[in-house]
């Protein structure tokens, strides 16, 4: 086996793994990531419509109750003028005339109340319909992106197997030995196991590499790792790349 032709499939290797790697990253965090966000909004959204549908609800039922505090006040007045009649004495006359009128002024105000209440459980109400209409077509916008990116996981993964099975045909012509060493920096290293050297530098971390690290990279003898990020280096131009 020569090394620098190992050196070589290893490339061609890494450039199909750092795309799995990156399709894996999309399909497994990236994606899952955004669902879970658009989720919550939905989540959010549907609470607050909730909250200020229950605040209404309240308000109609504040309405009903003063409508039912008038009917009381109006039944206590019907009461009080038909007491009126039987009364004998001018001074008993007089106080509930006094009682009948201040039954009225007390009527007067709770009808302005109900009004008041009427007026702003309408306007409510109105409002409640409108917000329907808005939130559900928000919610609706939302489930169409999850749609959309839970198709796009499947694509990913659609072309991840493809990958995979391009991978294969490479992985059965490189040295094991040599294989098995990639392999074991590709899960370690994030996605990537072998780097160019450029200007002299580490392709990845930048490390500036010394004479020595170059004259052992060109003898191929075995695979030279940097020292900074310990990742296979290679030179382009060596390798007649
Ligand atoms: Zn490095």
């Amino acid at each position: 086996m020569e090394l620098k032709d190992e050196i070589r499939k290893l490339i061609g290797l890494q450039r199909i793994d750092k795309e799995i790697y990156q399709l894996n990253l999309e399909k497994n965090d990236k994606i899952p990531e955004k669902i879970k966000e658009l989720k919550e909004l939905i989540d959010q959204k549907q609470k607050d419509f909730a909250s200020f549908k229950e605040k209404v609800n309240r308000l109609e039922l504040d309405k009903k109750n003063k409508e039912g505090e008038l009917a009381q006040k109006e039944e206590n007045l019907k009461k009080a003028k038909s007491q009126l009649y039987q009364l004998k004495s001018n001074k008993e006359y007089q106080v509930k005339l006094n009682e009948i009128s201040s039954i009225e002024a007390d009527i007067s105000c709770a009808e302005e109340e109900v009004i008041k209440f009427l007026d702003k459980a309408e306007q409510e109400k109105g409002k409640v319909a409108n917000q329907k209409t808005s939130v559900d077509s928000e919610i609706n916008k939302l489930k169409q992106e999850i749609l959309a990116l839970e198709k796009q996981e499947k694509e990913i993964e659609q072309k991840i197997k493809d990958l995979e099975s391009k991978r294969n045909n490479y992985v059965g012509a490189v040295d094991e030995k040599v294989l098995s060493q990639y392999q074991d920096l590709l899960t370690k290293r994030n996605g990537l196991a072998i780097v160019p050297v450029t200007d002299n530098n580490c392709g990845a971390c930048h490390m500036s590499l010394t004479h020595q690290n170059i004259n052992e990279i060109k003898m191929y003898d075995r695979l030279v790792l940097c020292e900074s990020c310990v990742r296979i280096l290679y030179i382009p131009e060596d390798l007649e790349l």
